[in-house]
């Protein structure tokens, strides 16, 4: 049978990483080891079983070394998370329990493993903290990796695909995806996962598409049929009729020449059609992202998100280390701006803890400038690094989590006593530095008139005041569907950030999710923010958005916006004027 006499399928699930890929499927199937024996060993074998499973360990941490060893340098950042899992290897929760299992229960090595692994993973389920969360997907990577040393499976090698192929697995783990090799790998689909997967970061730092949260492609798929992958919609279509092929083929050439044709533009500046112009600036997470930025034509980086420096380790970063890295982005970029955001932990980004002092609603609990400025040897570290490294070129500082005034005064006055200190011990630095906070607390927009007093400038954190001000979990999938940037509310509390801002001579940027979508744009235009800051592969069509409009006419329409009752509304607005994509005019 060929795939043109199959009926046609349409799976929809989440688009991760945008583009469009056409090709035959590579199942890779880590679940197909699930099917555990169990079975009872006697007194005398429980030694050589102990033996067994330790030998299976040893070969499951041989592989991952290997796999770090050989991960390409673009995605270097991601070993971190193998690194993790070589620790978990010998956790004394999994490697432990199993072998006081194993002398206990009198079982296999492979059950007892499962029955662990099972109890370790609930536990972690359990857990209201996210990041504790999705350590049980940790434990499931590690515990497929023992299983498939245990039972000789056939190993999954997905550096040694050699054709065309779109990746299929129910869930692929970040060591997986860091073998992927751009000339054999077109897209990959997932039946677990979400947009903010690890899995989905490295899918979108490769550049291919990728579609995750299928729940059942692995069941519906088999080696080697044509699918078509949508990273754009998040549709996967299964044995394509003739006439799909053509839309999809059609589709795609037009993406990639849509794509092709915005990089070339995107060292343009972001000038509107009446001559104001924009900086549109990079977030990165970790410094090696800067040469994305500087790719797509980015004016700066309007947030450097530094906590990922501190996650995944026993210790904080010493003073040094982050001297280094803060003084290479700096010098790279200058005389580009660099906003260095202090510590925003604990929130959905966790630092190693005891589980007791997991909180129940980390969103809400000591987390950001509340973790600073109750730990001031750890703020005073960052600080110092900061002010060092301003003095390589053109640094701003930005204060996450801000809900009140005093918050303001007790961070800056740290940065002051620091910088004394850096000047009394002759240490060069920069202290004349401008400085700002994150408005992402409802609070934070009550009191912005206030707060305009003590600061240079506002950055607006649309992923977190749209969580706290609609009140939805941003992490939540059920809830989804209501995180809604274009929500009346939500646009009140900028235009009065804004208004609030503009009445003091300060500015206002945008570095949350919001301002990196073409369909925002005219409403941001209109409503006066000065600055753009967003994932670097969005920069070239934002800045492309931004020279197609007009500001007097966005500030004419978006008087208009104001006065519609509904985010629905509002989004049937701004397509009726700019097309379902909104107005970046390619
Ligand atoms: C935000 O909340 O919008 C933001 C930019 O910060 P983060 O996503 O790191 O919380
Ligand atoms: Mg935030």
């Amino acid at each position: 049978m060929t795939d043109s006499d199959l009926r046609e399928i349409i799976l929809t699930g989440i688009g991760v990483s945008p583009g469009i890929c056409i090709g035959k499927a590579y199942l890779v199937d880590v679940e197909g080891v699930d099917i555990v024996e169990k079975y009872h060993i006697s007194q005398l074998h429980v030694h050589s079983e102990i033996k067994r499973f330790k030998l299976a360990v040893k070969r499951a941490k041989n592989e991952l070394r290997t796999i770090i060893e050989n991960t390409p340098d673009a995605i270097k950042d991601h070993v971190d998370i193998l690194e993790t899992h070589v620790i978990l290897l010998k956790d004394k929760l999994l490697y432990g329990k199993i072998i006081e299992t194993i002398e206990t229960d009198f079982i296999n090595a492979e059950w007892a493993l499962k029955k662990v692994v099972s109890s370790l993973k609930a536990m972690f389920l359990n857990m209201s903290d996210p990041y504790l969360k999705e350590r049980a997907i940790d434990i499931g990577h590690v515990s497929d990796r023992i299983l498939i040393n245990l039972v000789g499976s056939e190993k999954i090698n997905i550096a040694t695909i050699d054709k065309r192929a779109v990746l299929v697995a129910a869930d692929l783990s970040p060591a997986q995806t860091s073998q992927i090799q751009l000339e054999r790998v077109k897209g990959f689909i997932t039946d677990k996962g979400g947009g903010t997967s690890h899995t989905s970061i490295i899918a979108r730092t490769l550049g291919i598409p990728a579609v995750s949260g299928l729940d059942h492609a692995t069941k519906s798929i088999c080696n080697g049929d044509l699918i078509i992958v949508d990273g754009i919609s998040g549709n996967v279509i299964i044995h394509p009729s003739e006439q799909t092929l053509v839309t999809y083929e059609e589709r795609r050439i037009e993406y990639e020449f849509r794509m092709a044709a915005l990089d070339r533009q995107s060292h343009l500046d972001a000038v509107t059609l009446d001559g104001h112009r924009f900086m549109v600036m990079g977030n990165i997470e970790l410094p090696e992202e800067i040469v994305s930025v500087l790719d797509h034509g980015g004016d700066g980086i309007g947030l450097y998100r530094t906590e990922f420096q501190y996650l995944g380790r026993p210790d904080y970063p010493g003073e040094t280390e982050l001297y280094d890295k803060y003084k290479d982005v700096v010098e790279v970029m200058a005389p580009r701006p660099v906003t260095i955001r202090t510590l925003d932990i604990n929130g959905d980004k966790a630092l190693d803890r005891p589980i007791e002092s997991v909180e129940d609603n980390p969103a809400l609990g000591l987390r950001a400038i509340r973790y600073c400025l109750k730990h001031p040897n750890v703020f005073k570290t960052q600080l110092r690094a900061i002010l060092r490294a301003a003095a390589y070129g053109n640094v701003r500082i930005l204060f996450p989590m801000i809900s009140g005034f005093e918050e303001i005064q007790e961070a800056k006055a740290m940065l002051h006593t620091v910088s004394d200190e850096l000047k009394e011990e002759g240490i060069a630095h920069n202290r004349d530095i401008e400085i700002g906070i994150m408005i992402e607390v409802p609070s934070a927009v009550i009191l912005s008139d206030i707060l305009a007093d003590a600061v240079d400038f506002f950055s607006i954190g649309t992923n977190d005041l749209i969580q706290f001000s609609l009140a939805i979990d941003r992490g939540n999938r059920q809830v989804a569907y209501l995180f809604n940037p274009l929500h009346p509310a939500i646009l009140r509390l900028l235009l009065q950030t804004v208004d609030a801002a503009r009445a003091k001579g300060k500015r206002v940027f945008m570095c949350g999710e919001m301002a990196g979508d073409p369909l925002h744009i005219p409403i941001l235009l209109g409503l006066g923010i000065q600055e753009f800051s967003m994932n670097p592969n969005a920069i070239p069509l934002a800045k492309q958005t931004i020279r197609s409009l007009n500001v007097e006419e966005m500030r004419i329409f978006l008087s208009e916006i104001l006065k519609e009752k509904t985010a629905q509304a509002v989004m049937e607005r701004v397509q009726r004027r700019f097309g379902q994509e909104g107005g970046h005019g390619v």
